[in-house]
């Protein structure tokens, strides 16, 4: 008897992540991936009005991202992500000029909370003590009606925190993803708050060496292969249709299907899907940061929210961006440009600049929208969903897509052991 074939369809992180879980298990793995290059919405690219090597998008892990790390260490790219030595998040307002860093105790004890100049400007132990109860909540509603979304503490921390790990305006979002989040990192301390970014890029960290680990492995890796339909017959899926070829499976065949949201509705009858899309737009600039500023900055009172010192360039990130798509290019960088400017304390005109804006970067994590995430299994036996916008808990994050391809694996592999097992008792 042939070993089982498992298609994953998708090269990003969730399709890359379940293959990597299935690369040693002794079922033969094919990824198919409809782009030309591996990595979805986790990739990098060369950009040539910039001249250098740039990301989609920045993407910053926290040290509390165990499934990410897990991978990372698996496909052996440790050295190219780097790990802030201390959980320290320095923050300005633009409209004061006021600065102050938020930086979460060692162990799981708020005890920051209780040092002034660790805090948030503005509010006191109550407020961000009441902050804290997003943890102990239950149930799932807009954070509005869990914690106050208005004051000093709002502004200062919880939403620049919030808006940036859920893509979404934190008072309208889902209180179960922001707690989930929260008991991740916050929850535990500095130690799962540090934070990690990629410093070679996205694709030298977290795809071209999970493509190395499967082509050493013996997976095979499809590009340019789009997946057009899928034929189910008996509850199952009997072949997958491509552009130039079909495959027909076998009785033991499986597929996961880790592409983004709105492709899986339209492959799989029936299936409920977040249809809620927000932007994230990045904006960076060439130019060498001066020395000694800190890699990364909260920014309250402007357009701009994160920014982020890379060795060549500085780059700001803006969440639940809707409300910029239209706005013409450069009237955005001169103005971004200005703030930027301002933070560094630089006085230069315009660098060359490069605006990227991911319509869709993220589902929206609202409750109504996590509601409409679905698990692994679908109706059909032999199909089984992977990617960040399944019901993995977590919002759309690298933490959150790697995690979805970790339990579609595990889901494919028991699925396969009890295979074996009723094979097994029937020739008994
Ligand atoms: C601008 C931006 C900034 C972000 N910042 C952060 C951050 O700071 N921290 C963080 O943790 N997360 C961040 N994220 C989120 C993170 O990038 C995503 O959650 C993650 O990359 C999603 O991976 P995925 O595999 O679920 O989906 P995708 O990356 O969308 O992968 C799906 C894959 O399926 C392929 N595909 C589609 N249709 C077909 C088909 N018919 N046949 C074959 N293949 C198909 C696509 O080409 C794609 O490669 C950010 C995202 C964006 C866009």
């Amino acid at each position: 008897m042939r070993p089982a074939n498992i298609h994953i369809i998708g090269a990003g992180l969730a399709g890359l992540s379940a293959a990597v879980e299935l690369a040693t298990t002794g079922a033969r793995i094919f990824v198919h991936e409809s782009a030309k290059v591996a990595g979805g919405r986790c990739r990098s690219y060369f950009d040539p009005q910039l001249g250098m090597e740039i990301d989609n998008g920045n993407h910053l892990l926290l040290s509390g991202n165990a499934h990410a790390l897990k991978y990372i260490r698996k496909i052996g790219s440790e050295d190219r992500l780097t790990q802030a030595p201390e959980a320290r998040f320095p923050f300005v307002d633009l409209r004061s000029g006021r600065r102050w860093t938020i930086a979460p105790s060692r162990g799981p004890l708020p005890l920051w909370l209780f040092s002034g100049d660790r805090r948030a400007p503005g509010a006191n132990l109550r407020d961000h003590m009441n902050m804290l109860k997003l943890i102990w909540t239950s149930g799932d509603a807009p954070i509005a009606e869990r914690v106050d979304c208005h004051g000093a503490l709002y502004e200062n921390l919880t939403r620049p925190f919030l808006l940036a790990a859920l893509n979404t305006d934190p008072a309208i979002a889902s209180s179960a993803l922001a707690r989930q989040i929260m008991r991740e990192t916050l929850a535990k301390g500095a130690a799962a708050c540090r934070p990690i970014i990629a410093h070679e890029g996205l694709s030298k960290a977290f795809i071209e060496p999970a493509l190395d680990y499967l082509q050493k492995r013996n997976v095979s890796v499809d590009l340019s292969k789009r997946l057009r339909a899928l034929t189910f017959d008996g509850g199952r899926v009997t072949t997958l249709h491509f552009d130039d070829h079909s495959i027909d499976l076998t009785q033991d065949d499986m597929v996961i299907a880790a592409v983004p949201p709105n492709i899986a509705a339209s492959l799989v009858p029936g299936l409920s899907t977040p249809d809620a899309f927000n932007a994230i737009v990045n904006v960076h600039f060439a130019i060498t940061p001066p020395t000694g500023m800190p890699f990364m900055t909260g920014i309250v009172g402007a357009t701009s929210e994160w920014l982020f010192a890379y060795r060549d360039r500085l780059s700001v990130t803006i969440s639940a961006a809707n409300h910029l798509l239209k706005r013409p290019l450069e009237d955005l960088a001169k103005e971004i440009w200005r703030e930027v400017a301002q933070i560094a304390g630089v006085d230069a005109p315009l660098p060359p600049w490069r605006i990227l804006r991911e319509k869709r970067a993220t589902f929206a994590a609202t409750p109504d929208q996590n509601r409409r995430r679905p698990g692994v299994r679908t109706a059909y036996a032999n199909l089984l969903l992977a990617g960040d916008w399944t019901a993995t808990g977590l919002p759309a994050t690298i933490e959150g897509a790697i995690t979805s391809g970790v339990i579609a694996a595990a889901e494919a592999q028991m699925q396969l052991q009890q295979r074996k097992i009723s094979t097994h008792a029937n020739h008994g």
